[in-house]
């Protein structure tokens, strides 16, 4: 499906086809330093932005940058380099009733204070990891 979404403000919107309705949460503590929560993010194929002068990107690791709006602060996207992978926060889309809550990952890393409801899978971050295919760091 494509959809559409933007910051709060407004100054950057963007345009997203081929988009993986499954929500994935992730614990991880990167994410939560960064959107003051689980992020709740699903994938696209492809994307437009509008308003990229407004876009600021924060290089979170060798491999993976974050966006958001340089106006109104929020957090719209983790990009994975290689191979160029756009993961958009859900909350971001305009109608985010097409998404569902489909896993969660780095689930060793949530705080005990709360929980998400639901029947669907729950990966460690080394279980993440290595389902996608990369080796855990040594320790
Ligand atoms: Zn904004
Ligand atoms: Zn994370």
């Amino acid at each position: 499906m494509s959809a559409s979404g933007k910051c709060l403000c407004g100054s950057v919107s963007y345009s997203a086809e081929d988009v993986d309705p499954h929500v994935h949460a992730c614990h991880c503590s990167m994410c939560r330093g960064w959107t003051g929560g689980p992020m709740l993010a699903a994938s696209v194929g492809s994307i437009e932005f509008k308003g990229e002068d407004k876009l600021k990107r924060y290089q979170s690791s060798e491999w993976a940058e974050r966006g958001f709006c340089s106006d109104c602060g929020t957090s719209l996207f983790y990009h994975m380099k290689e191979p160029g992978m756009y993961i958009m926060a859900t909350g971001t889309f305009d109608d985010p009733e097409q998404f569902a809550m489909s896993g969660e990952i780095y689930i060793d890393e949530k705080p005990s204070g709360y929980n998400f409801a639901g029947d669907h899978p729950r990966m460690t971050g080394a279980e993440f990891m290595a389902s996608i295919g990369v080796e855990p760091p040594p320790a």
